[in-house]
């Protein structure tokens, strides 16, 4: 296909759902991408937070490759080995739990907020959170805190209460005796990079305990080793009753999925939740190799000692460039609000061959691969510093 027959192409015949940057790509290798005119860039942004090993990790691709050969599919009514091996591998990871398979972030908050209304028995309201972001689905869409994203698919499902992040009193005062559950990100990524402190994770699982509430942790885009551990309620000291996954789990492949915690995870019995494509057996050929790769690449330290150099070059910029309001963030989870909006400086990086991301407006977000090297965070901040000084 020819350039101008791709842009013709999705113009005429791709709905126009996305704010979409011209770029073609054909090639992708760890933080490195390449377009159709052969440009390389560098992506400190890969997959929109999915890419956590990079592109094209080459155990995935081997995984995929041999699984894809002996069988693609086969229905949740069979056994197959990929996905008892993922569950016990994603089990042995994260606490006692059964888990659930499906294809998306909002397929496994969807999941979750069924969980919890069927746990509730009667009691159906969730508490969620301002600059919360939970996916595109009514249901996940209800329990986003963000009327930006709702407004025109009114009515939305019942029984949603948005208060405010880090605000233990606020919760409180919005539990009724229809509570079921309180919902989550611990690092608000769409939001901002909101990181939501220990106190207020502690209390909220105190609260939950004492008021017989699910805590449900949606770790879509904080999971698979972002924080720099491989789950970000390890940072807090608490246990979630339903944690939900999907973004970088499957190395690439879309997967979602939901843990429960093991002693109420047969509320959902046979026939009340399903999902055709859920864990099948090339997913989770895939998600097993990414959590291998993780491990025995020991990702996890490369992404701590990268983030605490980040971080402490990303305070420096704060210090000289005024532009820069504050910088957040945990582990390889970065978000730096500026005073002014981000756009112009993701366009300037973008020109520079750098691929990063501004959310909510203001706040420039970086999620680089968890198996970036110092010299591609010193080339990307060299571009970005560049940005910032052209608009100070
Ligand atoms: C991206 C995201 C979702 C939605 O995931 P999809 O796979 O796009 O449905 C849900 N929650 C959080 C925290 C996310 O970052």
């Amino acid at each position: 296909m020819k350039i101008e027959e791709v842009f013709e192409s999705y113009k005429k015949n791709i709905m126009p759902t996305y704010t979409k940057t011209p770029l073609i790509f054909v090639k992708g290798k760890g933080s490195k991408l390449w377009d159709m005119h052969n440009k390389v860039y560098l992506d400190l942004f890969p997959g929109w937070g999915v890419g956590n090993l990079g592109h094209c990790h080459p155990k995935v691709m081997q995984a995929v490759r041999d699984q894809i050969s002996k069988l693609i599919f086969i229905p949740n009514n069979y056994y197959h080995i990929p996905q008892a091996k993922l569950a016990r591998e994603l089990v042995y990871w994260t606490y006692p739990a059964k888990v659930f398979f499906c294809n998306s972030g909002a397929e496994a908050n969807e999941g979750a907020i069924k969980f919890s209304r069927k746990f509730g028995q009667g009691k159906y309201e969730i508490i969620t959170f301002e600059n919360s972001f939970h996916g595109r689905t009514l249901a996940a869409l209800a329990a986003t805190g963000q009327k930006k994203y709702q407004s025109g698919f009114e009515p939305l499902p019942e029984g949603f209460k948005t208060v405010k992040f880090n605000d233990i009193e606020a919760v409180k005062n919005a539990i009724t005796d229809k509570t079921a559950a309180i919902m989550l990100e611990l690092i608000q990524g769409e939001g901002g990079v909101n990181v939501a402190s220990q106190e207020f994770v502690q209390a909220l699982r105190k609260l939950c305990d004492e008021k017989n509430l699910l805590l449900i942790v949606d770790e879509v885009q904080t999971g698979m080793g972002r924080t720099g551990k491989l789950f970000c309620y390890q940072h807090y000291g608490i246990t979630p009753d339903v944690m939900t996954l999907a973004k970088a789990l499957g190395g690439g492949l879309p997967i979602g999925m939901m843990v429960v915690r093991k002693e109420i995870a047969d509320t959902l019995q046979p026939g009340m939740h399903a999902s055709t494509f859920g864990g099948g057996p090339v997913i989770c050929r895939a998600a097993l190799a990414s959590i291998k790769a993780i491990r025995k690449e020991k990702m996890l330290d490369n992404a701590q000692k990268m983030s605490r150099y980040l971080f402490s070059r990303l305070n420096a910029f704060k210090d000289k460039y005024e532009v820069i309001k504050e910088v957040r963030g945990m582990g390889l989870m970065a978000g730096v609000e500026l005073g002014i909006p981000g756009k112009d400086i993701v366009s300037k990086c973008l020109e520079e061959g750098l691929l990063i991301n501004c959310t909510h407006d203001t706040v420039l977000r970086l999620m680089p691969a968890l198996n970036i090297k110092k010299n591609e965070i010193d080339k990307a901040l060299k571009i970005i510093e560049g940005a910032l000084k052209g608009s100070k």
